[in-house]
């Protein structure tokens, strides 16, 4: 069932990334902040806890640990690319959740979609529109049931590649995370670009939680959520883009057509614990559309704990149903909420 109501237009308040890195100290307890650039993003890390300062340098070097290793120009990729085999435990890990990913969505996220982000030029930044026919026959070297894992050892048909674009910042959200919570850091809130991983709340006393603010694409922001423990990842088409001819172009393609999804959406924000599913999910579901994401949310959300929220291209915002009371504030003109249940 559709409910739709306006919610009041509030002031909205969310923390500046931090510009320099910092240590802080109080009442036993110390907070540390580094802003770094790493996965062709801005990163902002604050975490608070008793040893937060000897954590954060950990975090640091995983970050840039991962970004070398799942780099569609790194090292592994690169000779995944160029000889269509590698023997690495981490990326055929990696790899095998994104093709179970692929499988659950349908092939709405397919990392085998690399040959095309390369053909529209969002790899190395030379923008084009390829022609129906290089499109066409880059379908023939790509599709996610062609990758082949054994133990370590991944084997790509020739001329396939993958890219780890629309997951590497929601499984190093997860890595930090964990790497935070082993060593005792129970508070922070972690920014890589459009995903953020939060980790407990901002006022465990008040039992209040992280304001955690959805992009306008227009500039500015569409609404905020308050939210503890969990990640908030969204996939936008205002992210990365070039525009031709009076046209604009995205780096959010159909696996079906290889071609940026036209879906009526502007972003797709996925809430779940588990950082790397709500990163593949983001962009699986800003390809389905709203009402193919919204039954995706119906048939996998409970199971699989994750809750949705779509900005459409007329402005109105659609939620699934446990994320409705956590929305704080919209701003105009967005406003009508469309209730997904
Ligand atoms: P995200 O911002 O998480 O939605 O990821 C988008 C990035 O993932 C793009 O810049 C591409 O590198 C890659 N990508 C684009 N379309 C897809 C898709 N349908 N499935 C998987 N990866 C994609
Ligand atoms: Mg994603």
């Amino acid at each position: 069932m559709k409910k739709t109501f306006s919610l009041p237009r509030v002031l909205l308040l969310f923390a500046l990334p931090a510009l320099f890195g910092g240590l802080f100290s109080s009442c036993g307890e110390e907070s540390a902040e580094s802003t770094l650039f790493a996965m062709d993003t801005a990163i902002s890390l604050r975490i608070t806890g008793k040893n937060a300062g000897e954590v954060m340098p950990l975090l640091e070097e995983e970050l840039r640990r991962l970004d070398l290793l799942l780099d569609a120009e790194g090292d592994s990729l690169s000779s995944l690319r160029e000889t269509g085999s590698l023997s690495d435990p981490e990326i055929a890990g990696l790899l095998a959740e994104s093709l179970r990913i692929s499988g659950e969505t349908g092939g709405a996220f397919d990392v085998t979609v690399e040959p095309a982000v390369e053909a529209w030029g969002f790899r190395s930044g030379n923008t084009r529109v390829p022609s129906d026919e290089e499109l066409l026959s880059l379908l023939e070297k790509t599709g996610y049931e062609s990758v082949r894992i054994d133990g370590d050892e991944i084997a790509l048909p020739a001329g396939y590649s993958v890219t780890f674009g629309a997951v590497a910042k929601g499984y190093a959200g997860d890595r930090l995370r964990a790497i935070a919570e082993e060593n005792g850091i129970g508070s922070g809130v972690l920014s890589l670009g459009g995903n953020v991983a939060l980790l407990g709340k901002k006022d465990e006393k008040a039992g209040k939680g992280w304001s955690v603010a959805v992009r306008a694409p227009e500039g500015g922001y569409a609404l905020t959520l308050e939210l503890s423990d969990t990640n908030a990842v969204t996939s936008g088409s205002y992210e990365r883009y070039f525009e031709k001819d009076g046209v604009r172009y995205h780096h959010i393609l159909d696996p079906a057509t290889l071609k940026p999804a036209e879906t009526g959406l502007v972003s797709a924000t996925v809430v779940s614990r588990n950082g790397l599913l709500a990163d593949a999910l983001s962009t699986a579901l800003f390809v389905m559309g709203p009402e193919g994401a919204a039954d995706y949310w119906r048939s996998f959300g409970e199971a699989q704990k994750f809750e949705i929220l779509l900005l459409t291209e007329d402005h109105r915002i659609l939620a699934s149903k446990g994320l409705v009371p956590l929305i704080t504030g919209v701003e105009e003109p967005y406003g009508e909420l469309v209730v997904i249940e």
